[in-house]
């Protein structure tokens, strides 16, 4: 067995949440640039010019891209030969996201009680999700998820006989209603299968694929493909004052369902999209 220090986890986990705030991926601003070489709306072209800028400045002076530096998500994949050097693998995490809160000036966005309310003042608890896969490594995947977005994010459980049409159309109304309200030019998680629950975290793993990386089966891909360019037809565009830019990609991942159930789930991530990784 190999053995992983628990506050090396923490250290990541701080390190890579401080960065996903501040750097965007250079395949995000990759994305930027093909969008407003290909935007026939001169605001689209001038608001997509500015989101260039923004994550250019948040670079140069070291400043979250964003005022709502989200809720911490952590993805851990854990090897089955791995052992932690100690107990509180998740107490860890959710230190690590609270000292990214201090170090970096990060604003303090989470209640402790979903209807009572009342900051915790620091930005905890992370959401933490846990899978254990083959291996001796610990892979920590950490996303910054601000809320305009995720709240304009929708599930629903199709009847079978909907199909691949009736999936489609509910991206495409779940997309429309979303408006300027999640912050286009968007990136898309689309959940297919399962069930209730496993269907919304099918949409959140796959908003964090590399940006535009196709799914690894032809048919998922050619959807990928097909379904960005509808809703890129919606005419919603950047911030949603108009434009093609809508979104700058959608994602698709899938589980096998009941044979009585068709649960879709459209995450939505707004055009900050952060999120960093690293393997221990
Ligand atoms: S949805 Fe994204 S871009 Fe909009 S305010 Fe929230 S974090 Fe910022």
């Amino acid at each position: 067995m190999r053995v992983v220090s628990v506050d090396k986890v923490r250290e990541t986990v701080r390190d890579l949440y401080k960065e996903a705030c501040v750097i965007a991926n250079p395949e995000l601003v990759q994305a930027f640039e093909n969008a407003r070489a290909t935007e026939p709306s001169p605001v689209g072209k001038e608001i997509l010019t500015m989101l260039i800028e923004n994550v250019e400045l948040a670079k140069r002076e070291n400043l979250p891209m964003c005022q709502d530096t989200g809720i911490a998500i952590v993805f851990l994949e854990i090897g089955e030969e791995v052992r932690f050097d100690r107990p509180g693998l998740v107490d860890g995490v959710h230190a690590g996201v609270r000292e990214a809160w201090k170090e970096a000036y990060l604003r303090a966005s989470i209640v402790k009680d979903p209807l009572r309310r009342g900051n915790t003042g620091d930005n905890t608890p992370a959401m933490v999700h846990v899978d254990f896969v083959p291996g001796d490594k610990v892979k920590i995947r950490v996303g910054a998820k601000g809320t305009g977005a995720e709240n304009m994010s929708k599930m629903k459980i199709l009847s079978p006989s909907a199909g691949v049409e009736g999936v489609k159309q509910f991206l495409l109304e779940t997309v429309k209603a979303a408006g300027p309200n999640a912050c286009p030019p968007l990136v898309l998680g689309v959940g297919i299968g399962g069930n209730f629950e496993e269907v919304t975290l099918l949409a959140k793993r796959a908003l964090y694929r590399d940006l535009g990386k196709p799914h690894p089966d032809a048919y998922y891909a050619d959807l990928e493909k097909e379904w960005l360019d509808a809703v890129n037809r919606l005419g919603v565009g950047p911030q949603g004052l108009g434009g093609r830019a809508t979104a700058l990609a959608l994602h698709i991942e899938t589980k096998p369902c009941h044979i009585g159930a068709l649960p879709v789930a459209v995450n939505i991530d707004c055009h900050a999209h952060r999120h960093k990784e690293a393997i221990l």
